[in-house]
């Protein structure tokens, strides 16, 4: 019998979940989730509760490695809470850097007007942006059909379906050039080592691009300059160590392209213009 003593259960918990660099975080959010509330008022009242039994379904869930995230069917970026499930990516803090950038572009003006996600996933980026600029619409493109789904229902759920319009589609181009350009395509070498959370359960057309991970930003360097309205940018999420190949690829079509650094100090968005 799983102990249905708080304490008992979030140390019972944690000690199976060796695989993660924070199994006792992943315990109370699980923890909280099972409960419906939040993981600051379960630690401030943990001796109140007592275990679930939905809380051993999610243990053994997170035991096999599947994400927190899709667990508890949510995760915050940026400024909003998005709800995610298998089907898309779970968005990074790393992403939140494209936004960062954004932001920095934008200083002092109105703002981008229209804003475009290239495989907007969750709907993270393209919602995130018009989270920060109240005034902007945009159109979050993807191939996936449950991505889409998923963000549409985001879109929904933070009101903002009026100003984002979610379309099925490849890299192929939308023939409107918008003032903010988003997009954290896929970007992994096939054959790169990545943990189980991610390789067994995180999508893998939104991971993998070919052998050097490169294919995605080859295919979508002629499109940039047409997608790009005159003051313009296009912020593109990289690998940490692609920065020179992906720049040189943008560069030789003509683009302008500089590097920005997530908060760990990695190379993790090109800042791209026409
Ligand atoms: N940053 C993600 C990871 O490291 C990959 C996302 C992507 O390929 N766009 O798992």
């Amino acid at each position: 019998m799983p102990p249905r003593n708080p304490r008992a259960a979030l140390a019972a918990a944690a000690q199976r979940f060796t695989f993660s660099a924070t199994p006792r975080l992943d315990a109370e959010l699980l923890l909280a989730h099972a409960l419906g509330i939040t993981r600051e008022r379960l630690l401030l009242t943990l001796g109140d509760w007592q275990v679930p039994d939905t809380f051993n379904a999610l243990v053994e869930r997170r035991a096999a490695q599947e994400p927190i995230a899709y667990l508890t069917g949510t995760r915050a970026f940026w400024t909003i809470d998005l709800h995610v499930a298998p089907g898309v990516l779970v968005p990074r803090a790393d992403s939140e850097t494209l936004i960062e950038a954004a932001v920095a572009h934008f200083e002092g003006t109105a703002g981008p007007r229209r804003v475009l996600d290239l495989g907007t996933g969750s709907g993270a980026l393209l919602l995130a942006a018009l989270a920060q600029w109240p005034h902007a619409s945009g159109v979050g493109i993807d191939a996936s059909p449950a991505a889409l789904g998923i963000a549409r229902d985001n879109a929904e759920r933070l009101g903002m379906a009026a100003r984002a319009e979610m379309m099925a589609g490849d890299w192929t181009g939308t023939g409107e050039a918008f003032d903010l350009v988003l997009c954290n395509p896929p970007y992994i070498e096939v054959d790169a080592a990545l943990p189980a959370e991610v390789r067994e359960w995180e999508p893998a057309s939104a991971l993998f691009a070919g052998a050097d991970g490169l294919d995605d930003y080859r295919r979508l360097a002629p499109l940039l300059p047409a997608q790009i309205a005159a003051g313009g940018v296009a912020c593109v999420e990289i690998g940490s160590t692609q920065g020179a190949a992906v720049t040189a690829l943008f560069e030789a079509i003509g683009l302008r392209v500089t590097v920005r650094r997530d908060l760990a100090g990695l190379d993790r968005c090109l800042v791209v213009t026409p």
